[in-house]
């Protein structure tokens, strides 16, 4: 039975309830979560508010800094455990799930080292007056994260927040709760006072809604889906919270006729196939170059063929989706696909040993998509990738900017010039050029435009979301 965690202590939820943890293998379940309520939250909050007050607040950076460094050093010492953890709840791939813990060991380094380098500045004013700024935290920072990446947003939102200074309250998404649970304990042994870092568990329109809504909360970072962060910033509205909102994308892969093809073949696969296409910046439009069309399809259809899905301990390409109605959500898309004569250039394999019960989708190559098909708009979440032609730069970046997100984009092309005028006309916050990194780079900061949300987490830049300015004038004379 796994608890809440709050003020560094296990504790059960006041309404009694719970919900079963399933392992995406099998579809079984194997653990139970509480199931939180308000008061949970509430519980929580104060806590936080608590330590913030009494303890956090008096530490000096360096000693911030000092015990996110042993943080990192924990996760890195436990890291076959939280391996196992999160491969068993999450069904990811060994290497999937060991790249994760790595991350997060690596979030909380960065952000260990960046405590001491934050600083405010001091400001040419009037004569007869000094004036500066301070860079201040803004308090109790909520944190709604999601099932795709537990251990890496976790790392990327809470390390920065701690270390700007705020004392955090998590609420992980009910697919996902382990990892993050066996951190905040690891963060207990890494000495952390009471309230620093505290986890409710439960459902998003129970807890989720009650974080949003609860009035000790000072700053919230929410990553999921564009509704649910709709809900979230309506929520903070209400009382002038400051949001950050990193809510997926439709991010497009350009590959030009100059491109190095044997480079950016396998790249394109594994931007979308990486966690079984359940990533925000899953490269899952492939905008190809009318001139090398015919030859590219093929050469991905090849790599796709040879993709192989399976159990997460075996290790394979791809583990299973996260549960069945994102399975069904998959099959819905591909059913559209079938209905609007959309064709399947390959697809993957799932093997013999994949229990019926799990949650297993084969990784799929569609062509000729329609620009304006939901298949081409919409967030689809699971490893298919659509493929369209363009014939000329300004078509390229027609389509690329033509969905309502704007969260990464990738360029394939020898062409210098080419590069830069294009990166420019790309409407997204992250370009990757000759190269792919889905959801990677813990030093480059990441976030989105238009329905991708707003605001910045990793990198240095996530610091200034996570604090507040205040500016000081004094009159001298
Ligand atoms: P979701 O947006 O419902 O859940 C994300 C988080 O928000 C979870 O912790 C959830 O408990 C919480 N939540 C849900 N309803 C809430 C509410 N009313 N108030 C406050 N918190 C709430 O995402 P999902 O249902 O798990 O997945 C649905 C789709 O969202 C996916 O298919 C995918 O397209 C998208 N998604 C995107 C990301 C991303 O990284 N951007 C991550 C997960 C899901």
């Amino acid at each position: 039975m796994q608890y809440h965690y709050i003020g560094n202590a296990s504790v059960p939820t006041e309404s009694g309830r719970t919900i079963p943890v399933l392992d995406p293998s099998d579809g079984q379940a194997f653990d139970e979560l509480q199931r939180g309520s308000p008061q949970d939250i509430d519980l929580a909050v104060r806590s936080a508010r608590e330590c913030q007050d009494s303890v956090w607040s008096k530490l000096s950076a360096a000693e911030r800094g000092r015990l996110l460094m042993r943080l990192s050093g924990s996760v890195l010492q436990h890291a076959d455990e939280l391996t196992a953890i999160e491969q068993r709840d999450c069904g990811k791939p060994t290497r999937q799930a060991r790249a994760d813990v790595l991350a997060l060991a690596r979030y909380f380094e960065f952000y260990a080292g960046a405590c001491d380098k934050l600083h405010g500045e001091t400001l040419p004013y009037q004569q007869g007056y000094s004036a500066l700024t301070w860079r201040e935290p803004h308090g109790v920072t909520g944190h709604i994260v999601p099932w795709n990446y537990p251990m890496q947003i976790l790392g990327r939102s809470v390390g920065a927040a701690l270390a700007a200074g705020n004392t955090c309250v998590v609420k992980p998404s009910e697919d996902a709760c382990l990892s993050v649970l066996r951190v905040a304990r690891l963060a207990t042994e890494a000495g952390f006072p009471a309230g620093a870092f505290n986890v409710v568990t439960g459902l998003g329109h129970e807890v989720g809604e009650a974080l949003a809504r609860h009035p000790g909360v000072d700053h919230l970072s929410f990553t999921g889906s564009p509704g649910v962060g709709t809900l979230i910033q309506q929520a903070a509205a209400e009382r002038h919270c400051p949001v950050t909102l990193e809510l997926g994308g439709k991010s497009p892969q350009i590959v030009f006729a100059d491109a190095d093809l044997d480079a950016a073949v396998p790249a394109i696969v594994n931007a979308i196939v990486q966690n079984a296409g359940q990533t925000c910046s899953a490269g899952s439009r492939v905008l190809i170059d009318s001139l090398i069309y015919e030859p590219l399809l093929e050469r991905l259809g090849q790599a796709f063929e040879a993709l192989r899905v399976g159990p997460a301990a075996m290790d394979l390409d791809l583990g299973p989706l996260i549960r069945a109605s994102q399975q069904q959500r998959v099959w819905d898309f591909l059913s559209d696909a079938q209905v609007a004569g959309i064709a399947v250039v390959a697809q993957g394999q799932i093997v013999e040993d994949a229990p019926d019960s799990g949650f297993y989708q084969a990784p799929t190559l569609l062509r000729d998509v329609p620009p304006e098909h939901r298949l081409a708009q919409e967030e689809i979440f699971g490893p298919v990738l659509c493929a369209m032609p363009f014939h000329d730069e300004d078509h390229a970046v027609q389509l690329a900017n033509g969905t309502a997100y704007g969260l990464v984009a990738g360029l394939w092309t020898r062409d210098g010039a080419r590069q830069l005028r294009l990166a420019r006309r790309l409407r997204c916050g992250q370009v990757f050029i000759n190269n792919y990194g889905a959801g990677g780079g813990v030093e480059l900061p990441f976030g989105g435009v238009k329905s991708s949300g707003h605001g910045r987490e990793k990198g240095f830049e996530a610091l200034y979301g996570f604090t507040t300015l205040k500016t000081v004038a004094i009159r001298h004379g």
